[in-house]
């Protein structure tokens, strides 16, 4: 016969599952993970358990896409060099058909 073998009315006869003792089931509480014991078995869920983890955003605030790379080409060709006039024109800088200018910019051109 032990502590708990008596008649209440309502109450039966139950075993904690952590110690195995016999207790009412009246006197046994559910614990955090689901399991029936008694006083001295219960025990809180320890709060390092609902520690999550901070996200860490490595990215930068915002972006942008590159600009497409713009080089100097210092062709050297001038005005007179790209007329497609033959004697002014300049071979490399002749832009064939091309012929506009003036009757005074010509002169310019012909120094030369
Ligand atoms: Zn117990």
């Amino acid at each position: 016969m032990g502590r708990y073998d008596y008649y209440k009315p309502g109450d039966w006869n139950a075993i904690c599952e952590v110690c195995g003792q016999k207790y009412k089931a009246s006197k046994l509480k559910k614990r955090w993970d689901g399991i029936l014991v008694c006083d001295k078995d219960w025990e809180p869920r320890h709060p390092q358990d609902f520690v999550r983890g901070v996200k860490d955003v490595q990215s930068t605030p915002f972006t942008r896409a590159e600009v497409a790379d713009s080089f100097v080409t210092g062709s050297g060709c001038s005005p007179c060099g790209q007329q497609g006039i033959v004697g002014i024109g300049i071979v490399g800088c002749m832009i064939v058909g091309l012929d506009n200018l003036s009757a005074q910019d010509r002169a310019v051109c012909t120094e030369v």
